[in-house]
């Protein structure tokens, strides 16, 4: 058996695989193994890892990857091990979930940004393992038609469905407040809400319209030139709007998410006050 502490040379490995090919446990040794892997015969129970323990396993496997083929089997047996045991989907996907029903402002990241250093670690922890020939994509290219599904996915993945979900909230708070209004009306700039005669509201989501808690104006490059062109976009539809003698109120993404009850509570009395107010 290998010792405690020593690395075993690529050498010795190879040997080994090779004693053991087409040896197979009988069911008395599998059941013996099982049964040290899970309780006190374990030699590490009750004796969890030191901290520098745990670093040095996670730098000792820095880098590494499974094989295609050993992913396959990981996933299959991972399948198989749902199969036989159902209530570990539950824990995964219900409420047993610590992360579960914890989106939008319950998010531990909500409204947070990552320090440069945790951008820089973040970085770090990538080379090797996606960045370059690690990454099992590397020089290979989708073609057209994959592009243009992935780009069409995006873009439903971005604009529409979180609009909708925070578009549907308000909808929803609206009716239940005996608010009437029109959807998508068709004015300049498809407002998400119309009260007639002349309230347009439209909710914007943080990120995409340059909000200050998603978005830096000093950023730069293609895509914050992008979320800028829409951000001019969106000024010249609110001129445009009143110039036609509309008024026009924008809600934040995250004003929804944090205090949808102000949120239509402001609705409300732009609706029954005459007041000229963006946002
Ligand atoms: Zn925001």
């Amino acid at each position: 058996m290998a010792k405690k502490g020593i690395k075993q040379s690529p050498e010795w490995v190879r040997k080994r695989v090779e004693s053991r090919r087409g040896y197979h446990p009988s069911e008395e040794t599998l059941r013996k193994q099982r049964e040290v892997k899970l309780g006190a015969n374990n030699p590490m129970f009750g004796r969890p890892r030191t901290p520098e323990a745990i670093q040095k396993f996670v730098k000792s496997r820095t880098g590494y990857r499974h094989s295609d083929e050993t992913r396959k089997k990981l996933a299959l047996a991972r399948l198989n091990y749902y199969k036989d045991h159902p209530e570990t989907i539950e824990m995964i996907k219900g409420e047993n979930n610590p992360m579960f029903g914890r989106t939008g402002d319950l998010a531990p990241m909500f409204g947070k940004h990552l320090s440069s250093e945790a951008k820089r670690r973040l970085s770090q922890w990538r080379v090797g393992r996606f960045v370059g020939p690690a990454n099992s994509f590397f020089g290979r290219k989708h073609s057209e038609e994959t592009r243009a599904r992935m780009k069409e996915k995006w873009k439903h993945r971005f604009f529409k469905e979180k609009d909708n979900k925070l578009e549907l909230r308000l909808q929803r708070e609206l009716q239940s407040k005996n608010i009437i209004f029109q959807k998508h009306a068709e004015i300049l700039g498809r407002p998400d809400i119309f009260i007639k005669p002349d309230l347009c509201v439209f909710v914007d989501g943080c990120y995409w319209h340059g909000c200050k808690c998603k978005f830096n104006i000093e950023w730069t490059g293609t895509h914050a030139e992008y979320i800028k062109s829409r951000m001019k976009h969106d000024v010249e539809v609110n001129q445009k709007l009143q110039e036609s003698g509309y008024r026009v109120l924008r809600l934040w993404e995250h004003e929804i998410l944090k205090d949808i009850d102000s949120c239509v509570g402001r609705v409300r009395a732009y609706a029954e006050t005459k007041t000229m107010v963006v946002r």
